[in-house]
């Protein structure tokens, strides 16, 4: 039986972030733009899709009047956080969706989750996920990877991911961890195609996806995400794909590779790094679709 608890689940977290304390990554830490601030407008109806980075992982979608947000964290965290938040969940006046790609604090946000759920239809994640959310009375589905949902014009699609490092760390976890309790999310929308990529190690599928519109980018330098390196193979293997950059400049961490990653790093050594978008958090992006000629 799954019980583990929300406060499982934030001990394990910061367990994870004394383990992984050895990860040096130098006293600077890039910090984003400045926070743009949205609030009911942005819920309304439209006839395109507005992508916006919420700080974290987390992104907020209007997709033609639908609306839904992935791994929001918008209060609550455990550690200090170097952004204002674009928007509080009280503000927040629907959604048709929270998705959500694994149980860490940094993505599944109980707080945050908990003072969502008066205006959200319904929360998708992965079987484990949907356990917890089950334990805090959300209106939660779980999926298996490969598992296809809709919601409006939405279809979304659970893609594999590779984050059970709570299994490496002895005493942070009685539970034994699986892959499949974390994904990615594809996201299919009447203007494009988004890849979430959720927290992962680099695994071959990563790099043979169909090519997306725009992909929600995590380039942290972390071996349990896909290392820098990785990040790179990643972004070269769609040349032309927007980056909308995210797992950077949110929390005060200079020392927890995870939360620093640098962009003027990553436009150094990516193909094409005009097509980084370093986003302030709350700030507008419209999606479109590639050119046929710019697709695999
Ligand atoms: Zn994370």
């Amino acid at each position: 039986m799954l019980t583990v608890g929300a406060q499982a689940q934030t001990t394990a977290d910061s367990t994870q972030k004394k383990a992984e304390k050895k990860y040096q990554a130098g006293p600077r830490q890039a910090r984003a733009p400045k926070t743009q601030p949205f609030g009911a407008s942005a819920f309304g109806a439209s006839k395109s899709t507005t992508i916006r980075w919420l700080g974290f992982a987390g992104f907020f979608v209007n997709s033609r009047g639908t609306t839904f947000m992935v791994d929001p964290v918008l209060e609550g965290f455990d550690m200090p956080v170097l952004i204002d938040f674009p928007i509080a969940p009280k503000d927040v006046p629907k959604l048709d969706a929270v998705l959500v790609t694994h149980a860490d604090n940094d993505h599944f946000s109980v707080p945050t989750n908990q003072d969502l759920k008066s205006v959200t239809k319904a929360y998708h994640s992965t079987i484990y996920v949907d356990s917890l959310m089950q334990n805090l009375g959300l209106p939660a589905q779980g999926h298996t990877i490969g598992d296809t949902f809709k919601f409006g014009p939405i279809q979304v699609k659970l893609t594999t991911a590779d984050h059970a490092y709570q299994n490496a760390y002895p005493g942070m976890s009685k539970r034994h961890f699986k892959n499949e309790d974390a994904c990615g999310f594809w996201i299919e929308t009447p203007d494009g195609n988004i890849w979430a990529t959720g927290d992962s190690r680099l695994i071959p599928s990563h790099l043979t996806m169909p090519t997306p519109d725009a992909i929600f980018f995590d380039f942290s330098d972390s071996e349990w995400h896909f290392t820098f390196e990785g990040a790179v193979k990643i972004a070269n293997a769609y040349p032309n794909t927007p980056l909308l950059l995210c797992h950077w400049g949110s929390v005060d961490s200079p020392d927890f590779a995870p939360f620093n990653g640098d962009p003027e790093k990553l436009a150094k050594a990516i193909v094409n790094p005009g097509r980084i978008k370093v986003l302030a958090p709350g700030e507008p992006y419209t999606l479109s679709r590639l050119k046929k000629s710019d697709k695999k």
